[in-house]
């Protein structure tokens, strides 16, 4: 097995995620340390003009996949290509970003080359005799886990975004172009994507925000949500939801955050009337610094919050909102 790093860029209405820059970020160091050569992966169709971005981060080597048949995603498509690429060139690591596309993608690659792969990564540290060691959240973080492939290759591993952070491109080195001729037998494609069809809520991806302000059953009504959304353009961040406003049909699910919604890692957490259920918890609860916005004193959220305001939101909101004007004017 030749040595190597891979890391797949993923590309969101024909931009490039920021976790895939994370990915690039901690890619470049992790292969400076085990003296490995460092290789993106980039998929879709007239992309060609992104690998600029992507050298800026010292890659030694981008294989681009530059095909119709990739340009929206399919399983099929997909799954096949990365596989026959892996098989073909067998780098020793493949990370991907912990989102709703590698989550599919991820383990039908790793069924296929029968290793293993370690999902929705919140760290990862080189052990001395050179093995990736990853940390994983359990039972809604209240445990940690630490896995490693001593055998099975390549190591795959998924990382939740904002666990790795972005850091400045460490500029372009003598970087290989690899283009790659894609044969995708068209009758084992099993599904054609025709037209992708979405409610926007949020201008922002909520995985990949910074900043999330997130309203619950507390914001009584979606017409409230107005002021979350206020506060949240002023940060330049998104808006969340709990599952209980969701299910009141004040937010669409694709804002709610928890167990069964979305694992968010944002820089700044602003939990707005959440009661904090341990299933809201279980996706938000790896946020760097949590401000609850709550009137019950005794509230769950409380207990993991570094900032707590005891108040009505509808008074503290539009308050904080008008500061961080101030402050921004
Ligand atoms: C299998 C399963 C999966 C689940 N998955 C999820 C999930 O993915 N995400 C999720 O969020 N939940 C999930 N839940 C639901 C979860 O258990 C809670 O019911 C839900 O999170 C509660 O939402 P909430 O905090 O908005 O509402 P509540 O628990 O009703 O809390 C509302 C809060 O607002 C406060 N409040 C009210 N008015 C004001 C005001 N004017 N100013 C300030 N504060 C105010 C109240 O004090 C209260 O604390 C799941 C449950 C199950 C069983």
């Amino acid at each position: 097995m030749s040595k190597g790093i891979w890391v797949f860029i993923e590309l969101r209405n024909a931009k490039i995620t920021n976790s895939s820059y994370e990915l690039l970020s901690a890619g470049r160091k992790f292969a400076d340390k085990l003296e490995q050569d460092f290789t993106a992966v980039l998929f879709g169709y007239n992309i060609e003009s992104l690998t600029d971005a992507i050298a800026q981060y010292g890659v030694d080597k981008i294989i681009l996949a530059d095909d119709p048949k990739l340009e929206k995603y399919t399983t099929d498509a997909y799954a096949t290509v990365l596989t026959d690429l892996i098989k073909a060139k067998q780098p020793e690591t493949v990370f991907y970003s912990h989102s709703a596309l590698v989550k599919d993608l991820a383990p039908r690659v790793a069924e296929r080359l029968k290793t293993g792969v370690a999902t929705d990564c919140i760290g990862v540290e080189i052990s001395d005799d050179g093995q990736f060691k990853f940390t994983r959240a359990l039972y809604a973080g209240k445990l940690f886990n630490q896995v490693y492939s001593p055998h099975a290759r390549p190591v795959m591993a998924t990382f939740r975004p904002n666990a790795l952070g972005v850091e400045d491109p460490s500029g372009v080195r003598n970087v290989q172009m690899e283009k790659v001729k894609v044969q995708l037998n068209l009758e084992n494609l099993r599904t054609l994507v025709k037209e992708i069809l979405g409610k926007v809520q949020n201008k922002m991806d909520l995985t990949e925000a910074e900043i999330i302000v997130s309203g619950g059953r507390g914001m009584k009504a979606s017409e409230n949500f107005k002021l979350l959304e206020e506060l949240a353009e002023v940060l330049g961040g998104a808006v969340g939801a709990s599952r209980a406003a969701v299910d009141s049909g004040w937010r669409d699910h694709s804002n709610q955050v928890g167990q069964t919604g979305k694992t968010v890692s944002p820089k700044l957490y602003i939990a707005c009337g959440i009661s904090g259920a341990i299933q809201h918890l279980a996706g938000m609860n790896s946020s760097r610094f949590v401000v609850a916005i709550n009137k019950d004193p005794e509230a769950n959220i409380f207990k993991i919050a570094d900032y707590g305001i005891v108040d009505d939101l509808f008074k503290v909101i539009p308050l904080l909102t008008e500061e961080f004007k101030k402050m921004q004017a």
